[in-house]
Order: C-alpha cells, then sequence, then structure tokens
C-alpha cells in the first residue's frame, strides 16, 4: 500500500494592539511600563454602575487596518458580551464583536481575510516575581481596556515558514500604518494558529488544534513545524487528532496540551446593551482611505521604478516609512537618487538633517570629492554639525584633478621607487597598482583616481 502523503491546512488569528492614547472604553492611558494598577478606573476595572463610551480613535485605526487588507468595512457592526471568568477580568466578560465585525471578507498576499474585529484587552495575571507568589497571583489591571483588533485569515496557508511569512508581512503593513507598534514582546501583537492536516488532495478539513502564545517570528514556524509533524504521525499511525488548545512551549521546543474541546467555554455571546451599534457611514472609510500612506509594497515598486533602484534597494529603503521618507526628501533637495539610496541605507538610524546630506552627496556626484573622502567627511558632519562644502574647504580636501599637479606628484613618486619602475618595465604589471598607490598616497587620497591611472600609464609607457 503507498504511504499516504499529508498537507497541513493553516489559519492565524492576530491580536493588535490599536495605537492609541486612551482605552478603547475610557479615558486611562494605554501607555506600557506604568506602576501596576495606576492606569485603571471604574469602566476598566468593572466596577458596577460605569458605562463603556466607545473611542473613535481606536475606530479609525481599526477601519485603517481592515482597508490595508481589503477588507469590506461594515456600516454597522455590533459589540457584544463574550462571557467568561477568569481573575485578569472584572467583568465577567470581554466587550468583543461577533456576529457583525467592523469587517470581512479582505485579502492579504493571496491569503483570504475573514474578519477583522474590535475588542478590548483582559488584564494581566502576574504568578511569579513576589516573595508570597508560591500562594498568591497578583492581577494588573492596566492592560484592562486596551483596545486590540483580532485579525482572522482563512485557512488558505500550507506550511510554518509560509505562516512565519504571513505574519511578518501582516506585522510590517499595521507598523507601517502606525495602527500597532509590532511590539511582540510586550505583547502588543500576538499570534494564535489552527492546525490540521488532511490526506494531500483531499477537500474536507481535519480536526484542527489551536496553538497559543506565538510571540515571535520564530516560534511560529518552530511551533507550526512541531505540530504539522505530531498530527501527522497520529493520523499516519491511524490515530485520531483531538480538537484541543495547545500552548506553544518555547523551553522544551513542543506544543503541550493546555484544553480540550470538552473543557472549552461557551461564551454565550450576546449584544452589548451598553453600546449602540457602531455606524460606520462610506465618507467615513472613504476619508481614511485617501488619508492613508501608500503601502509598503506599493512604495517599494514606485521606488524602483521612479528612481531606477533595485530591488534589494528599495526593501532597504522601505524598512520603515520614516527611512523611505528621508530618502525621498534627499533626492527632492538634490541628491542623485542611486548614490543617496546606498548612503542611506549605510547610515541607517543617521539624524543628518536631509539638506545637509544632499550638499554632501552633491559634492559626490561633482567630483569635488572621492567616496572614500566623503565617508570621513560624513562623520566630521555628524560630530560637529558642520555643512560638507565648509569642511571640504576648511581642510582642504577637494579632489585633486588638475592634470599639472599628478603629473608633479607621479614624478616624485616615479624617482624614489626607480627599482619598482625597473620590474613594471620588465614586465612585471603587478607593480601598476602598487605605484599607483603611492601616488595616491602622495595625494592625501584626494587625487582623481581615473586620471592617476591614466596619466600614470602614459608616462610609463612614454619613457
Ligand atoms: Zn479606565
Amino acid at each position: 500500500m503507498p504511504e499516504t502523503r499529508f498537507e497541513a491546512v493553516i489559519g492565524l488569528e492576530i491580536h493588535a494592539q490599536l495605537l492609541t492614547v486612551s482605552k478603547i472604553f475610557c479615558g486611562c492611558s494605554t501607555a506600557f511600563g506604568a506602576a501596576p494598577n495606576t492606569h485603571v478606573c471604574p469602566v476598566c476595572l468593572g466596577l458596577p454602575g460605569a458605562l463603556p463610551v466607545l473611542n473613535r480613535g481606536a475606530v479609525d485605526h481599526a477601519i485603517r487596518a481592515a482597508l490595508a487588507l481589503g477588507c469590506r468595512i461594515n456600516g454597522t457592526s455590533i459589540f457584544a458580551r463574550k462571557n467568561y471568568f477568569y481573575p485578569d477580568l472584572p467583568k465577567g466578560y470581554q466587550i468583543s464583536q461577533y456576529e457583525l465585525p467592523i469587517a470581512t471578507a479582505g485579502a492579504l498576499a493571496g491569503v483570504g481575510i475573514t474578519r477583522v474585529h474590535m475588542e478590548e484587552d483582559a488584564g494581566k495575571s502576574i504568578h511569579e516575581g513576589f516573595a508570597d507568589s508560591d500562594r498568591k497571583t497578583y492581577v494588573d489591571f492596566n492592560r484592562s481596556g486596551v483596545p486590540l483588533i483580532e485579525i482572522v485569515t482563512d485557512p488558505d496557508l500550507r506550511s510554518a515558514s509560509d505562516a512565519a511569512a504571513f505574519f511578518s508581512r501582516l506585522r510590517e503593513i499595521l507598523v507601517w500604518l502606525g495602527v500597532n507598534d509590532g511590539n511582540m514582546e510586550e505583547g502588543s501583537l500576538r499570534c494564535d494558529a489552527n492546525v490540521s492536516v488532511r490526506p494531500a488532495g483531499e477537500s474536507a478539513l481535519g480536526t484542527k488544534a489551536e496553538v497559543k502564545n506565538l510571540n515571535s517570528f520564530r516560534f511560529v514556524e518552530k511551533a507550526l513545524d512541531y505540530e504539522i509533524e505530531r498530527q501527522i504521525e497520529i493520523a499516519s499511525t491511524g490515530g485520531r487528532v483531538v480538537q484541543e488548545t495547545r500552548l506553544w512551549d518555547s523551553a522544551a521546543g513542543r506544543t503541550v496540551s493546555m484544553r480540550s474541546k470538552e473543557e472549552a467555554h461557551d461564551y454565550r455571546y450576546f449584544p452589548e446593551p451598553d453600546l449602540p451599534a457602531l455606524v460606520v457611514d462610506a465618507a467615513r472609510a472613504d476619508h481614511i482611505r485617501s488619508t492613508m500612506a501608500e503601502l509598503p509594497e506599493m512604495r517599494r515598486q514606485r521606488l524602483m521604478e521612479q528612481y531606477a533602484l533595485s530591488e534589494y534597494d528599495a526593501a532597504q529603503l522601505t524598512q520603515s516609512r520614516d527611512l523611505a521618507d528621508y530618502f525621498e526628501a534627499t533626492v527632492a533637495a538634490g541628491a542623485p537618487a542611486k548614490t543617496a539610496g546606498n548612503w542611506i541605507i549605510n547610515i541607517a538610524g543617521s539624524t543628518l538633517p536631509i539638506e545637509r546630506l544632499a550638499g554632501l552627496l552633491a559634492l559626490v556626484e561633482k567630483g569635488v570629492i572621492s567616496g572614500s573622502i566623503a565617508k570621513g567627511v560624513f562623520e566630521t558632519m555628524v560630530a560637529s554639525g558642520r555643512a560638507a562644502e565648509e569642511i571640504v574647504a576648511a581642510e582642504g580636501l577637494a579632489q585633486i584633478d588638475d592634470d599639472s599637479h599628478i603629473a608633479g606628484l607621479i614624478a616624485e613618486v616615479l624617482t624614489k621607487n626607480a627599482e619598482a619602475v625597473a620590474q613594471y618595465r620588465a614586465g612585471k604589471d603587478a607593480t601598476f597598482g602598487f605605484l599607483v598607490g603611492k601616488v595616491m598616497k602622495a595625494a592625501g587620497g584626494k587625487a582623481n583616481p581615473k586620471r592617476v591611472n591614466e596619466l600614470l600609464r602614459g608616462i610609463l609607457s612614454a619613457s
């Protein structure tokens, strides 16, 4: 009997914190790192009688993200209560969206986006770090009520590496748009994955496991590789995969069962009575669309076309919106695109004002200074804040183009290196490079290297 080949079917659920100053239903700060329970109020502590008010900025961010993912924005969406008990959820329910989310039916890089919905985050249980942590759990409610979107994909991914690449692409877009800070260590971007396997070629889905706690691209790839292999092992030996939630244990390098379907929650969703339906009219969505930043993929394409950059350079220059803006502003200030691109890639993170960098690159382009002299001038500019022209003039760094000046230097070098000259004339070509080096050194690195080569060749063959 031929061995059955299996394929993996993966869908992702990504939680992204929206970059608002205040929480989703109250005015408390969302800043990370504050002392525990200092960013709280009756609303986000779930005290009786406190009423939620929806944060308009959070809705705008959710719309922005959904549009970038090609989703349809639903004119009316409904907040719902997701009921469960946990100590970090004082209300006994989380306000989320269920049947009618804010956006549906998008796609990114060939992967369908099922839905984007808004919800509030819960607090944080702290199980360690206190003297009595063996007996007690502490709770910090600073995160309680922080605005999130959950992005749910269709089960369109077929490998762990594809899932990791997709998650990375999604992160790039959210950060680029200023919707999320991309900080997985602080928990502002989190990924869960639904994984199943089936015999290759079949269309019915196998029983899935949900793998949680994937807070880096590497963990997504490692955890899914492990989980796919685990399920194939079960399926190919006649066993049955159990529907359950599993946690990625990064220290042990495996997924472990957290709870089975029998223990799964019945959340008893119902519409949130304290919030009206969320209405987003077409004008609001259109306005957000029209003021949205050009997306990274489009910008890469445009940079390649508009400035004749290589794919590599365009990718490097679109590592962030700031860097891409800096590049385009430098070119607009008169710097040649290819030179500016190379420089900016190499000095990423420098805060040199645009017109200063453009001034330096103009000197390189005009041949006033060489590329290697420019590197030293750049460092002096950063350290002193002076302009390139000023430094070049003050330190006498301008390139020596004058033929008679260069010929004078050559004559000196040839006199001092008679032996090398004899060797060259005897046919030892390698000596030529040695002599060029001597001339460049005599010129303090400032002679035009092309002219040095030409003149030296001419002088050596003439005499
Ligand atoms: Zn609050």
